[in-house]
């Protein structure tokens, strides 16, 4: 099947061929004729499946045809997303493939003004894309009526009950008609969000689609080598030169260890930047438009601020430390490999971080490749640093933070990021 045989306005079908798409993703295949046809569809898909555009070019399409007038009639579509990072991704999407339509797409969320927001609102916006606090800012302050909305979508549906906005996804049904098309994507699934999804939709008949079965795409590659806790930064140093030319993206578990591993990294000259949830949302769109224009090379990211953002050729994840759960993990690693493009990732496991392995393993159904550093090699990583080991003072700083913020043990206060 190729894009040009889908029954979809001839302007979206131009957009995908600027993109360079040339066939659906697996996700595109199972989920776009649905959505055509109007139903409900649960949707579970990874970031880097291509589900943005799998939802996005059906809405588009359904939008565009029912609005032959293009007359201003507000909001037609909400999509709700977890994340500034993913709403802001998710507009550009809808605004690439919506380019020679009539459909008008915009992204509202908090930390800035919302009088610019209000202003774009009253001019009329077909598709929104919002993160649930300045939403609900915005319909209490009456500047937000959703009483035109036909379809809404949940992205990343998991993570939305993850970071506790069940409450405020039943708060918004009260604001939008009960008659509507409901789409839910999620990185997994499970009976809480099966649960969710037949709450929000009027009649049982939800079509689910699942895509891929295995959840880290055929495309990446990825392993795991053991190294210990103190010498990580060793063997991430030697990674990051042996592929200077590459984007790296590299997982930590605290923003506390993103700015130590950014330390680490800039006593041997290496050129490294973070994203956390301590960086002004200025700072951190900063960020990520120089990693995507590829000016920056190597950004160290907590699993809260890095879920679900694009950033096309990262060619390869780090796991730092080793994800907490096997949903972190699967969303790590498909970072790179995006789309149709081949990726690789790798995990360093340390001897306390082994549990974690375990787990993951287990809840993937299948064992992580691992590869065998021999003890010579080992050693050479470690001795082959550029490090200088006369700056004591930022070493015992560095040793302080470390006894500051020991990894949790299984089962301990696990703290957000
Ligand atoms: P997403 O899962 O929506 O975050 O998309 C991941 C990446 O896949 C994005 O960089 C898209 O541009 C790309 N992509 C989406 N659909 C396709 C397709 N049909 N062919 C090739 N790449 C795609």
């Amino acid at each position: 099947m190729k894009f040009e045989d889908y029954r979809i306005a001839q302007g979206i079908k131009t957009s995908i061929e600027k993109l360079g798409y040339k066939k659906p993703t697996d996700i595109q295949y199972k989920s776009i004729p649905p959505i055509l046809k109007g139903e409900d569809v649960l949707a579970i898909a990874q970031t880097g499946t291509g589900k943005t555009a799998a939802f996005a070019i059906p809405i588009i399409h359904l939008l565009q045809e029912r609005n032959k007038t293009g007359r201003n009639e507000g909001v037609k579509c909400l999509v709700m997303a977890p994340t500034h990072e993913l709403a802001l991704q998710t507009e550009s999407v809808f605004k690439t493939l919506g380019e020679n339509t009539r459909v008008t797409s915009f992204c509202i969320h908090g930390g800035v003004e919302q009088e610019p927001q209000i202003e774009t609102l009253n001019k009329g916006v077909d598709i929104l894309i919002a993160t649930p606090g300045r939403m609900f800012d915005l319909v209490s302050q009456g500047a937000l009526n959703l009483k035109g909305v036909q379809i809404l979508v949940l992205d990343e549906a998991d993570h939305m009950l993850d970071r506790g906005f069940i409450g405020d996804i039943r708060d918004l049904m009260k604001h939008i008609p009960r008659n509507r098309q409901t789409l839910f994507f999620s990185a997994t699934i499970n009976n809480k969000i099966k649960k969710l999804a037949y709450s929000l939709v009027i009649n049982d008949a939800i079509r689910i689609q699942i895509s891929p079965k295995d959840p880290v795409a055929k495309n990446i590659e990825h392993a795991v080598a053991f190294i210990e806790m103190d010498d990580k930064r060793f063997f991430l140093e030697s990674l990051i030169k042996d592929n200077a030319k590459q984007k790296i993206l590299v997982f930590v578990r605290t923003k506390v260890r993103a700015e130590r591993v950014k330390k680490a990294m800039e006593r041997v000259d290496i050129n490294v930047d973070t994203i956390h949830s301590d960086r002004l949302q200025e700072e951190r769109e900063k960020t990520m438009n120089n990693f995507r224009s590829g000016d920056l090379k190597v950004l160290v990211a907590t699993d809260v601020s890095a879920r679900g953002i694009d950033i096309p050729n990262v060619d390869y994840v780090v796991n730092y430390d080793m994800p907490e759960t096997s949903d972190n993990y699967v969303h790590r690693v498909g970072r790179t490999g995006r789309g149709r493009e081949k990726g690789q990732a790798i995990s360093f496991c340390s001897q306390e971080e082994k549990y974690l392995l375990k787990e993951i393993e287990e809840n993937l159904g299948k064992s992580i490749q691992k590869i065998e550093i021999s003890k010579g090699d080992y050693k050479t990583t470690l001795e082959f640093t550029g490090e200088k080991t006369d700056d004591w003072q930022s070493l015992m700083k560095e040793a302080e933070e470390v006894n500051k913020h020991k990894p949790h043990k299984k089962g301990k206060n696990r703290k957000r990021k």
